[in-house]
């Protein structure tokens, strides 16, 4: 029985960024998302050039074969044009692109992937991620160096050790044949949902709204209520065996579908002198997070890793040393002025010189007998009295001994 797809694709920039650099294409038989990369670089025109690239591929096959080598061929074809535009135009050093794709041959996908973005199955009600990124992260999780758990909250976790673009002739793609059936549903997605958005949440999203198009806007509203930080791209796509009506028309979404541009806009300013002094045209661009993978630079980045926590320790442990250093000198010095102060106050029932201060802290008493007197409290007059079992605050010591001279002239 040979099988239809009902599709749709979505992409939205976002809440915080100024332009899209996703791209997405939900065609007759192919299906793609790119988020691309580069900061004075343009990941918008890498994500445009790959899809409008591997649209080409997008035409019935024989085999899923034969549709897996020309998918493959496409995303290297697009690797190549990547590479010929940052030639022209070498402002644009450093862009590139993830690329996640599936062609569809009757009942077999083939499916090229490169990067973060993701590929998931949803069967009969549950979820699998069938890409595996190509983050800095992902091989923590696959070396057993850090959990899953770990990976999601990772300060590198954006950092992404393969993408199509300028800098290997021959990139490494994923690539495989899947079988699929009537009821499927497949969702391809930048990492603006997948890194936002949960996959229950995925999962529950994708179970209550059966119309592909529904699902793709909802699950984009998802994560434009998480915040949205990143661009989001999402195409939906369902395999059905009911031929009732011919494929949606080809839609493209995101960069890919405005013209190519590389005049100057918000997110490309022309380069000025000062700039050019700060970032030399061959600099890696600033907001790239694209790192080229070797087991040297893996290994450099973990030991960066383990440098940057034995820092984090330190300053830690040093914050913690001056605080408690800054505490322990305001108390001394408190307590050293509150020894420089003298009150005339009552001893039993004599009346005594007592340095300090008459509070204390909790049960701590700041204050102790300086010096005794023979006055007794209950010779003194009833106003004198009360005064001095209330204490009476002097200047300095030599004021304490004038108001006990004058507390004694009255007797
Ligand atoms: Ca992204």
């Amino acid at each position: 029985m040979s099988t239809t797809v009902k599709s749709a694709a979505v992409s939205h920039v976002g809440k915080i960024r100024s332009n899209n650099q996703d791209s997405g294409y939900a065609g007759r038989q192919l299906f793609v998302v790119a988020d691309g990369m580069g900061g004075h670089a343009g990941g918008d025109i890498a994500s445009a050039i790959a899809v409008n690239r591997i649209a080409e591929a997008d035409r019935a096959f024989n085999s899923a074969h034969d549709a897996e080598f020309a998918l493959q061929s496409a995303l290297i074809a697009a690797n190549s044009l990547i590479a010929e535009t940052v030639f022209d135009h070498p402002e644009l050093t450093g862009m590139g692109t993830t690329v996640t794709a599936i062609l569809r041959v009757d009942h077999q996908l083939a499916i090229a992937h490169i990067g973060d973005s993701r590929l998931y199955l949803y069967r009969a009600g549950v979820l699998e991620q069938v890409t595996i990124d190509h983050t800095f992260v992902q091989r923590l999780v696959d070396s057993g160096r850090i959990t899953a758990e770990e990976a999601a909250v990772h300060p590198r976790r954006s950092v992404l050790m393969r993408v199509l673009g300028d800098v290997e002739a021959s990139p490494e793609i994923d690539t495989a044949i899947v079988e699929t059936e009537p009821g499927d549903r497949w969702v391809l997605c930048s990492d603006g949902l997948s890194s936002y958005v949960t996959e229950e949440k995925i999962a529950a999203t994708l179970k209550s709204h059966p119309s592909p198009k529904d699902a793709a806007e909802r699950l984009v509203r998802e994560s434009l209520d998480q915040g949205a930080p990143d661009n989001v791209t999402v195409v939906v796509v369902d395999v059905d065996h009911t031929p009732d009506s011919a494929s949606n028309p080809p839609v493209t979404v995101g960069s890919a579908a405005l013209p190519l541009s590389f005049e100057s806009d918000a997110g490309r300013k022309p380069l000025r002198l000062p700039t050019l002094l700060l970032h030399p045209l061959k600099a890696a661009p600033e907001d790239s997070h694209f790192e080229p993978e070797s087991d040297e630079y893996l290994q450099e980045l973990i030991a960066e890793d383990r440098r940057r926590a034995i820092r984090r320790r330190v300053t830690w442990l040093v914050s913690v040393g001056l605080i408690a250093a800054l505490i322990v000198t305001g108390l001394v010095v408190g307590y050293r002025w509150t020894q420089t102060r003298y009150y005339v106050g009552a001893n039993g029932n004599t009346v005594a010189i007592f340095k300090g201060v008459q509070q204390g802290i909790g049960p701590i008493s700041l204050s102790e007998i300086h010096a005794e007197t023979s006055i007794r409290v209950d010779s003194l007059s009833d106003f004198e009295r009360r005064q001095v079992l209330d204490t009476i605050t002097a200047r300095d010591l030599d004021d304490a001994r004038d108001i006990i001279d004058r507390l004694d002239h009255d007797d």
